[in-house]
């Protein structure tokens, strides 16, 4: 699927965002102490099929990493309500970049609109 980027007016993380956020950033070395006071959304991908937000800030929150770029971590979580989801977190020239969030439904049917809220049955957390 082909991911869209489109602008929006930059807007604070959602508690989820921030928490995975928070998270996957937490557990990795290289980021486990960086700023995000002046981190924002600024841009969502309108697939329609994901959450997917782009992140945005000031000054990299990471100059130290400027000239790479890649996936930071993972976080797969499994739902009592049956929905699979998906975060992954990314980074361009120490910036962060792309917060990717799908949610899956596991049920056969599997056309539910993903839930404002859930119970969480598994989490698991991988730095990348
Ligand atoms: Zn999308």
């Amino acid at each position: 699927m082909k991911m869209e980027r489109k602008p929006i007016s930059p807007r604070p993380l959602s508690p989820h965002e921030q928490s995975w956020v928070r998270e996957i950033l937490q557990g990795h070395p290289d980021w486990a102490d960086v700023d995000l006071s002046t981190t924002e959304v600024v841009a969502a991908c309108d697939c329609g099929n994901c959450d997917a937000v782009y992140l945005g800030a000031e000054t990299p929150q990471n100059p130290r990493l400027k000239g790479t770029k890649g996936y930071i971590g993972r976080i797969e979580i499994r739902t009592a309500e049956a929905f699979g989801i998906t975060v992954t977190l990314d980074q361009h020239d120490g910036n962060l970049d792309q917060l990717y969030v799908d949610f899956l439904d596991l049920e056969e049917k599997g056309d539910r609109k993903r839930p404002s809220q859930w119970r969480e049955l598994a989490h698991v957390y991988t730095k990348m």
